[in-house]
């Protein structure tokens, strides 16, 4: 099944509400946490711009909506945010079986949370509004190291109560060099606690992160070890995972998966794009690069960055004589970008 959307805008918008966030994550990649980015922070978007926003996306077609930060929560309108949205309609036209069919349904909403903020009146209004919540665990003993502040045990918490009231749950766990030993053991607690299925994210180096990529970033038999514990831990608990941040293809060859979906194709500014606080266009949550305010989003046709993304122009010329290279965007362009210099360069894997 493919999903079209009425602009060349892709089907998913990434809605980063708020600069602010109530944890202090080592690997964090929000690029304003980086001191090396120059990333400005501006004014962010007020209640009645954000349902400008979300009306227009509506309008272009886009059926995905991922709220998210910083910790989308801190907003005092994040919940009026999500039932405007969620009483919105979008035309969605996919290719079911060779075929076009055009419906008016719901945007698809998720919600992305560091988990301190979600009570019972947000729980009750994600069942009310069928909202799909997503929560962060890296790691269990390495939970505090990693984000400031000893709440595993909390986590665990809300995937019970979720899974009690209906609510579509995920877990989304980066992995570090430093929580990799347990990272069976984080999986396994999530699933068994009730969390529906897995994202996982390789550390990339970015935001606050790249001051700690030292300690943080995983090498190649280290990326091995995590997507096999992880397909391990999927294929026996019977559950759906993919892995969100892209591998090169010469490496994930040499791991065999029977349930994890890891991708090797950038799909920044062709699955997704991000609107910052302020209200401007991103690639990817990972990129560095500010691009147009999201009401002109008709100039990103003009803009050479996006183009760059949209037609894939960004392949390393260490890369070039590979047979692969069809099936395959060298990793992921924008840590490549941030650790490189330039979008073309390696992968810091690589
Ligand atoms: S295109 Fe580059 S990163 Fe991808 S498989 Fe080939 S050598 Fe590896
Ligand atoms: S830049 Fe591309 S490869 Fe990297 S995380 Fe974003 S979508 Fe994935």
């Amino acid at each position: 099944m493919r999903i079209r959307s009425k602009s060349f805008l892709p089907s998913t918008a990434v809605l980063e509400l708020t600069y602010r966030c109530n944890h202090s994550c080592l690997f964090c990649s929000c690029p304003w946490f980086s001191k090396e980015s120059g990333f400005e922070i501006l004014q962010e978007l007020d209640t009645a711009q954000w349902k400008c926003v979300l009306d227009e996306l509506c309008r272009c077609g886009i059926s995905g909506l991922a709220f998210t930060g910083g910790e989308a929560l801190l907003r005092d309108d994040c919940l009026e945010l999500l039932e405007y949205a969620s009483s919105l309609t979008v035309e969605k036209t996919e290719t079911v079986d060779g075929e076009l069919t055009t419906r008016e349904v719901h945007p698809e909403i998720y919600l992305l949370s560091n988990g301190y903020l979600v009570d019972s009146e947000v729980l009750e209004c994600l069942a009310k509004l069928d909202v799909r919540l997503s929560l962060s665990l890296p790691g269990l003993s390495t939970f505090e190291k990693h984000t400031g502040h000893d709440r595993a045990d909390l986590v665990l918490k809300l995937f019970r109560q979720a899974s009690d009231m209906g609510i579509s749950t995920t877990v989304n766990s980066t992995v570090t060099a430093l929580n990799l030993h347990e990272l069976r053991e984080t999986l396994s607690a999530a699933l068994l606690a009730g969390a529906g299925q897995l994202l996982m994210n390789r550390f990339l180096p970015g935001g606050r992160g790249l001051r700690n990529a030292d300690q943080l970033a995983l090498s190649e038999n280290q990326v091995l070890e995590m997507l096999a514990t992880a397909d391990d831990v999927l294929t026996r608990a019977g559950r759906y995972g993919n892995l969100g941040t892209e591998i090169p293809l010469c490496i994930l060859n040499k791991v065999e998966l029977k349930t994890l979906e890891a991708g090797t194709r950038c799909s920044a500014a062709l699955g997704f794009f991000v609107i910052g606080p302020s209200g401007y266009v991103r690639v990817c949550n990972h990129s560095e690069k500010r691009l147009d305010h999201f009401m002109n989003w008709k100039e990103l046709k003009r803009n050479d960055y996006w183009n760059t993304f949209r037609l894939r122009k960004y392949l390393p010329a260490e890369c070039s004589d590979c047979s692969l290279k069809l099936d395959c965007d060298g990793g992921c362009r924008e840590a490549a970008h941030i650790t490189g210099g330039n979008v073309d360069s390696k992968d810091p894997l690589l």
